[in-house]
């Protein structure tokens, strides 16, 4: 690709405009549809125009395929630091993301250290140096308050665990919760939450499988979490992890909250498999449950598509069943899945854009998830004819396996990063150039700031 130093014409607007780099022609969603267009890229490696374009250097024509903003995936545990890295690694979870069209992730905090000051987020933050292959988010748990004011200046977000999970011992209690709000209100940032109530749990359940683990952890005890979510200040950007029921999506609705719903709750069920690689938090619903679920997010219902990609070895998920951790693998896998729903006529794919691409990227201030000048150039080109099998041993992550073996998906064929062609013919081409990235409304230091700083 051309390089900077080649002149812009006098008057251009450098932001928007630049030396065009690169053409990408074919059919591109654009405005709401797929139409017939020109993208020019510029040297900065943001859109230029959409139309006609006469100028470029290079011209590159996708054929039958289409032209797709990469997607967001704002709820992934990528295992660093802390481990167990024979599960996932930033290095690897990101090549993972860059195959399945994913252009930027949101980390969780509860990594070994949890994220919890400025200290521990700086450690991570050089982890993604050098080592990442997309963007990456990075999230802080809010259980320090004194670290509060610092690390809202560095972090992309916060997530709040309303449940034990590793590396979160004590969630908030009811009553600290509307303290916990005013305070994180005054930080800006988006937060995350995952909503479920233990004083709901069934502990007196043991359990051996999945519709057992659906009792123990039920539909209840989200229910109640997510009913308190609805009585935090209306100014606080409040959205809730992996809702699995329609009742919590018309509640979230109702309330006029974000969130998101993950491809295992939107396609799997406590019936889809017996064994631990299907136990995940909160549990897998009944048929009906997920059934009427996924037909809400057909009618556009979810504003959100994530995929709390959380792998672990394999090892560790052949565990007898209520040793075994909770969490599948699913970054790489996400969107390829959904696209074979579109394929298929179930799912329109203005609703998987918006869900995947457009609204998360919008929720963590990013310009990118529309094709728009002004944008970022990550973009993704999709054949809809090259279908294939997911298959675990197949899936960058070390962790080899997928709750989702033997399904269809259809993997992008290309991916650009900021017009750099990072995948090719669904190989990965790209370099670790990934950066740590904020919302571009967040207070503090800017995105992209050095870690020195
Ligand atoms: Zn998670």
């Amino acid at each position: 690709m051309p390089g900077s130093a080649r002149r812009r014409k006098a008057g251009e607007d450098s932001r928007s405009r630049g030396h065009i780099a690169l053409v990408l022609a074919g059919r591109a969603f654009v405005r709401g549809r797929l139409q017939p267009v020109e993208i020019a890229i510029n040297d900065l490696g943001r859109i230029a125009s959409i139309g006609k374009i006469r100028a470029g250097e290079e011209r590159h024509d996708v054929g039958d395929a289409v032209i797709l903003p990469s997607a967001t995936d704002l709820h992934v545990h990528f295992r660093e630091p802390g481990g167990p890295t024979a599960a996932e690694t930033i290095a690897t979870g990101t090549v993972g993301a860059a195959l399945g069209g994913v252009g930027l992730v949101g980390d969780m905090p509860n990594t070994r250290p949890p994220v919890t000051d400025v200290e521990s987020l700086q450690e991570k933050s050089n982890l993604v140096a050098g080592r990442a292959s997309v963007d990456v988010l990075l999230y802080a748990a809010p259980t320090n308050s004194s670290a509060l004011p610092s690390l809202s200046r560095r972090a992309g977000g916060f997530k709040v665990y309303l449940a034990p999970t590793t590396g979160v011992e004590t969630p908030p209690t009811v009553s600290e919760l509307p303290e916990l709000w005013r305070r994180l209100t005054d930080l800006k940032l988006p937060v995350s939450v995952h909503a479920e109530d233990p004083a709901l749990f069934r502990g007196e359940v043991q359990p051996t499988n999945p519709i057992e683990w659906n009792a123990q952890r039920p539909v209840a005890a989200e229910d109640g979490a997510l009913a308190r979510l609805s009585l935090a200040p209306k100014s606080l950007r409040l959205h809730a992890a992996h809702v699995t029921t329609v009742s919590g999506v018309a509640r979230l609705r109702s309330a006029g909250l974000s969130f998101e719903a993950t491809p295992h709750h939107l396609l799997l069920s406590d019936r889809s498999g017996g064994d631990p690689q299907f136990k995940v938090n909160p549990p897998l619903r009944t048929e009906g449950e997920r059934r009427e679920l996924w037909e809400a997010f057909c009618r556009g219902e979810v504003p959100i598509l994530a995929s709390d990609h959380a792998p672990h070895p394999r090892d560790a998920k052949e565990l007898p069943f209520e040793r075994a951790p909770s969490g599948v693998p699913g970054v790489e896998t996400m969107l390829p899945l959904l696209l074979a729903r579109v394929r298929s006529g179930e799912l329109e794919l203005a609703t998987l854009v918006s869900a995947a691409c457009d609204r998360p990227a919008r929720w963590l201030g990013q310009p990118q998830g529309r094709i728009a000048v002004g944008h970022r150039a990550n973009l993704i080109v999709v054949d809809f004819k090259l279908r294939s099998k997911v298959e675990g041993k197949r899936l960058h992550s070390p962790c080899g396996w997928t709750p989702f073996e033997g399904w269809e998906g259809i993997r992008p064929r290309e991916h650009y990063r900021d017009g750099e062609r990072i995948v090719e013919d669904g190989e990965f081409v790209g370099r670790p150039t990934g950066r740590v990235v904020r919302p571009e409304y967040a207070l503090g230091e800017s995105s992209g700031a050095s870690p020195s700083e």
